[in-house]
């Protein structure tokens, strides 16, 4: 069958698929992007992380005649892709800023006589009149706006170079173009369609939902030691990310994984660039290394055997926590997104907010934002349902979040919430005082401390009255509070003050219902599933065969320079391992073998299968 209007055959995409790729069929909406792009359609496709938004346009690019021009933000990964085509027999380059003048030389004229496939194409290039002219003495295919959603102001990732990405239709009518995003707020979507000019687009927008990942929030108590006991439960010897707000928070926790016997690498702003690159170049390349990171590690981090995301600090909305738990489990296997938050990741995240430079509609943006992140983390249902939601999608209970877990309790907190909010109305009516959760806290209890002499607080007349909750059960009440805005808080101290809302409660106009603080840190043995020790799917035999393939993997990763997963997924090695196929022919039916690397590797694969414990 032939696509309308381009004499190309939708039948090439299926063959280039098999060939190139060593996949049996397409995923999901694949095969119509693709038919669409190749045809010369624009699209905008909105898909989730993992989703497999790369054969979009990789393989139209294949199809149609020319070079397919891919525009990314991430320079310090295109070497990285660059190579991972390479491997599959696929021609392709880059142009950036870290390139030498001979080796940008060498890229353009493999663009100029037509032998590429794809050119990866940093943003801030396409100023350059150059670039254009450049562009223009050569055929391109199509292009491929790659994180799309840095085009939108209203996001987390806005990237000015990319409001030029609207000329391209002007200078290149005939050229699709196809903007690709794992963000997907509708104000997010309509944004990138408008600012991007994409005016006869086709929309193509995937669920969102990522069934391999398992959301828990956790009460912030101890959290490195929390993380700690996470990582040597359910994660050991498994890669991934862990986030924290500030650089001197990364370090910290970094240090205390290492010295614990969890190998760890910092990355963050602070340190300097070839520090940065080579961190990230490990965590890429080599196998089960954790990487704790201010969230300016992780866009377009393809790593697709990241197990677990660890969130150590509240993130400031549901779009980026939802971007970065995201980075968990590309590869589509079992994988954790943890976070732990308490009181003070609210007290901060306002005071930060505040405290922000720009106007007030910017801040209340930021608010809008932080109280969708707080909605999920205080909710009492499916977190997966609550996160689709944000995005316009539902579900159903999940099964695979804690909540669905172990369903939290809720009580009535009225009357908790009366006396802690007539106590912060007290000490500023009779007292002119403010004072932080601790304080309150403490009078609440009954606590003769020090400081509670020292202000005269044993005398009010709300001393004492909230002995029936304990201290962490109080700081729970506190930060829901927060989290509904029925309290706020106010300058460098955290210091609590009544807000609009605080009156319904205090006039018995609102019921508070609250979440149940457990007894203790959270075991999260009680919401996880029975720990494997094994990668999942892997029959216990099949163990030894699976690890001297990883370690075949790993030196021949090392020989060439590139990622272990450049050269095979760990998915593809687990079926091989599985499937001990003993012909080159057999091997050529996994999944992810394709011509290229059969060629390359099959031989290698058989040997080492040879030479291995022999599946019983
Ligand atoms: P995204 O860019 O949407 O995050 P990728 O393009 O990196 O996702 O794809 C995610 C993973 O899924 C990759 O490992 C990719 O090789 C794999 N994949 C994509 N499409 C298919 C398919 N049709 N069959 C099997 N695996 C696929
Ligand atoms: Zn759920």
């Amino acid at each position: 069958m032939v696509v309308p209007g381009t004499g190309l055959d939708v039948g090439d995409a299926l063959r280039v698929l098999r060939r190139v790729f060593g996949y049996d069929s397409f995923r999901g909406a694949q095969q119509e992007i693709i038919n669409h792009v190749a045809g010369g359609g624009d699209a905008l496709v909105l898909m989730p992380t993992g989703g497999g938004k790369s054969l979009c346009y990789q393989i139209p690019a294949l199809v149609r005649p020319g070079v397919g021009v891919v525009i990314s933000p991430l320079i310090a990964l295109m070497q990285d892709q660059v190579d991972a085509l390479t491997a599959l027999g696929v021609r392709a380059g880059f142009l950036n800023s870290t390139q030498q003048p001979s080796e940008r030389r060498r890229v353009e004229s493999a663009f100029l006589a037509g032998e590429l496939d794809l050119l990866y194409l940093a943003p801030e290039r396409l100023r350059a009149e150059s670039t254009g002219s450049l562009l223009d003495r050569g055929t391109i295919s199509l292009f491929a706006i790659d994180e799309a959603h840095c085009v939108a102001q209203w996001g987390h990732d806005f990237r000015p170079d990319y409001l030029a990405l609207s000329a391209l239709h002007q200078r290149w009518p005939t050229v699709p173009r196809i903007a690709l995003t794992a963000t997907a707020t509708k104000a997010t979507h309509a944004e990138i369609a408008s600012r991007l000019n994409l005016v006869d687009a086709r929309h193509f927008v995937a669920s969102f939902d990522r069934p391999n990942i398992q959301y828990r929030i956790v009460g912030k108590n101890e959290p490195k030691r929390q993380l700690l006991d996470l990582l040597r439960t359910e994660h050991p010897g498994d890669a991934g990310i862990v986030y924290c707000l500030s650089r001197a928070s990364v370090e910290k926790a970094a240090q205390f994984l290492t010295e614990n016997g969890i190998e760890a690498l910092p990355y963050h702003a602070g340190l300097d660039a070839r520090t940065r690159a080579a961190n990230q170049a490990r965590f890429l390349r080599e196998d089960g290394l954790v990487m704790v990171a201010t969230i300016a590690f992780g866009m377009g981090i393809d790593k697709p055997d990241v197990r677990f995301v660890a969130h150590l600090d509240l993130p400031k909305s549901v779009e980026g926590y939802y971007q970065e738990t995201g980075r968990a489990g590309r590869d589509g296997l079992a994988s954790t997104a943890w976070l732990a938050y308490g009181l003070a990741d609210v007290v901060q995240q306002r005071k930060l907010i505040d405290t922000s430079e720009g106007d007030g509609a910017h801040r209340r943006r930021l608010a809008s934002h932080l109280d969708a992140m707080l909605a999920l983390c205080e909710t009492v249902e499916c977190r997966r349902g609550q996160l689709l939601a944000y995005f316009g999608q539902h579900s159903t209970a999940c099964g695979n979040c804690d909540t669905c877990l172990s369903p939290p309790e809720t009580w009535d907190g009225t009357i908790a919430a009366q006396k802690l909010l007539s106590t912060v109305l007290r000490l500023d009516r009779e007292r002119h005082q403010k004072f932080g959760a601790g304080q309150v806290i403490d009078i609440l209890l009954g606590k003769t401390t020090p400081k509670i002499t020292q202000f005269g607080h044993d005398s009010l007349t709300v001393f004492g009255i909230g002995t029936e909750l304990r201290e962490s059960e109080w700081r729970g009440v506190v930060r829901q509070l927060l989290a509904q805005s029925l309290l706020a808080v106010e300058g460098d101290y955290g210091t609590l003050v009544l807000t609009d809302s605080s009156g319904q409660v205090l006039s018995r106009q609102r019921q508070v219902l609250l979440r149940r603080e457990p007894e203790r840190a959270a075991p999260t043995a009680k919401t996880a599933k029975p720990r494997r020790a094994t990668p999942v799917d892997l029959p216990d035999a099949a163990v030894p065969v699976f690890e001297q393939l990883r370690a075949w993997r790993a030196t021949a990763a090392k020989e060439q320079a590139v990622p272990a997963y450049v050269i095979f997924h760990d998915a593809t090695l687990r079926q091989i391992a599985t499937e001990a196929p003993s012909t080159l022919v057999e091997l050529s039916t996994v999944n992810g073998v394709g011509e290229n690397k059969l060629a390359k590797y099959g031989q290698q694969i058989l040997d080492t299968l040879a030479g291995a414990a022999p599946v019983a």
